[in-house]
């Protein structure tokens, strides 16, 4: 325990993943330095599930806190990899023993209709834009992008989060439409809770009153091919019910917050005019094997004034890494363990780019295991200190000829370097007056809405 003390271990990315990695590496004697690009560590739980969810989240983040507040722990927020720091800075000069990536998936996959990308931001939104301002837009010093609903929205997607981005639009419509027409001021809690029609009987205001057409949401495939409920096992038995389920889990959904369903159409051009997204022209398709085949001459326009584009999320790529179909390319047969590097592992959503809390979670913990196992032993970690200190020689300036001495004559990490880590991290930090993870965390909490109501009419 006492050797495996003198080693530091980067973590980058403090949520879901990096936290549950970093607390099982810090109860195991390693020492830890979490870079997180945002102020908080709480990634998709802060910025990706819809601010309704307090009670997932609050526990998440509590649950974050605990781990990350911890003595063998050093956390540094607001540095960005790829960005403020080099990712082979980090690799070759700062003397980390293993580096480990637990940064998520926050590149949205690119809209596949050419030419449309010009419209960024002016038509068309991507979902992890707008789920960020839906979270964060009620914050008195919110200063990010701020975007309006239409009700003739098109949400291309189908999986748990653009049904997430469909009830956003159609909760804010109908509270638009209250305000305007009835001077109510409803609440998002409660319509997200009671579904719309519970909530407006409460008030005896009939939907149709609203005049509301309501968002439209585009899919690939039928109700039953999407990924709402993953089944059980592979046999046929397991998938079927999870396509039953999934079916009915978006009637459902449909029934509670009323947007319209265009299954078996895929987005093929764009409709422009005077230089304003006006459109989506829809290839009909059919699933035939599992396979989409198009419809020959059978196409579709849908007007409309804004396009929200959730169809995934990839993990953004960092100079140095190697990505191979949008992912990050691995060592064949080795799902964790990152492509030309001894001691560059990833885990959670950076590895899969999809998944839920519990997932990122149980990758974090198994994969975490297996590297501590498999790759932190005494003897892998001496044989790659022996690297390092060659890539130091080449890389560093004369004033660290002296700790390069040092690694020799010891063959560990040398004090000298775990100083040097320690001070550059504490200079990042006091850069930006950081004092404790708990003072820290307390003092960049966002303002929160309040609690749900219990019932729809209170
Ligand atoms: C709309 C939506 C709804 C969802 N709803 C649910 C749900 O109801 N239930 C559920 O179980 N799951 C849900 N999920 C999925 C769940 O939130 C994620 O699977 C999980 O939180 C991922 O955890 P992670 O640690 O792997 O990644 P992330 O949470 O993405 O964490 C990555 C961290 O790395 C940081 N980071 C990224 N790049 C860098 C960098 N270059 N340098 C430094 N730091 C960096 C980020 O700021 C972040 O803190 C939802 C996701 C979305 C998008």
């Amino acid at each position: 325990m006492e050797n495996h003390k003198k080693h530091y271990i980067a973590i980058i990315g403090g949520s879901i993943s990096g936290s549950v990695a970093a607390n099982l590496l810090a109860n195991s004697g390693f020492r830890i330095v979490v870079f997180e690009m945002n102020a908080l560590p709480y990634g998709k739980i802060e910025d990706g599930l819809p601010k309704w969810h307090i009670k997932l989240r609050n526990r998440q983040i509590k649950e974050i806190d605990n781990k990350l507040d911890h003595e063998n722990i050093r956390y540094v927020p607001l540095v960005k990899i790829g960005r403020d720091l080099e990712f082979n800075d980090l690799l070759n000069n700062w003397g980390f023993s293993a580096i480990i990536l637990a940064n998520g998936a926050w590149q949205d996959r690119e809209f596949p209709v050419p030419g449309i990308e010009k419209f960024r931001d002016r038509g068309l939104i991507y979902q992890n834009d707008f789920i960020f301002w839906f979270n964060h837009h009620h914050e008195a010093d919110y200063q990010g992008k701020q975007y309006e609903i239409k009700d003739n929205a098109i949400i291309v997607g189908g999986g748990l989060a653009s049904l997430d981005v469909v009830k956003i639009c159609m909760i804010e419509l109908v509270r638009d439409k209250l305000k305007e027409i009835y001077n109510i001021d409803e609440d998002m809690f409660k319509l997200e809770k009671y579904g719309i029609d519970k909530v407006l009987e409460s008030h005896k205001v009939p939907y149709k009153k609203l005049n509301i057409s309501g968002v439209n949401l585009v899919y690939r495939k039928n109700a039953e091919d999407m990924p709402l409920k993953s089944s059980k096992d592979e046999s046929k038995a397991s998938r079927d019910k999870a396509r039953m389920v999934s079916a009915k889990l978006l009637n459902n959904y449909k029934e509670k917050y009323k947007f319209n369903f265009k299954p078996l159409r895929v987005p093929i051009d764009f409709i422009e005019e005077d230089d304003k997204l006006k459109g989506l022209v829809l290839q009909k398709v059919m699933v035939y094997n599992e396979r989409i085949v198009p419809l020959e001459n059978e196409t579709e326009e849908l007007r409309t004034d804004l396009i929200v584009s959730s169809i995934g999320s990839l993990p953004e790529q960092i100079n140095g890494l190697q990505y191979e179909f949008s992912a990050l390319k691995m060592k064949k047969h080795v799902d964790y363990h990152v492509y030309g590097y001894d001691n560059v592992f990833a885990v959670g959503n950076a590895v899969t780019g999809r998944g839920n809390i519990q997932e990122s979670k149980q990758h974090g913990q198994k994969i975490t295991r297996r590297i501590i196992d498999e790759h932190l032993t005494d003897d892998a970690l001496e044989s790659w200190i022996k690297k390092i200190n060659n890539s130091l020689k080449e890389t560093v300036s004369q004033n660290v000829e002296s700790i390069i001495e040092e690694i020799r004559s010891k063959d560990i990490q040398p004090d000298k370097i775990i100083q040097s880590i320690l001070e550059k991290t504490k200079d990042l930090n006091d850069k930006n007056g950081y004092t404790t993870y708990s003072q820290w965390v307390q003092r960049h909490l966002p303002v929160r809405l309040e609690e749900i109501p219990k019932n729809p009419k209170e």
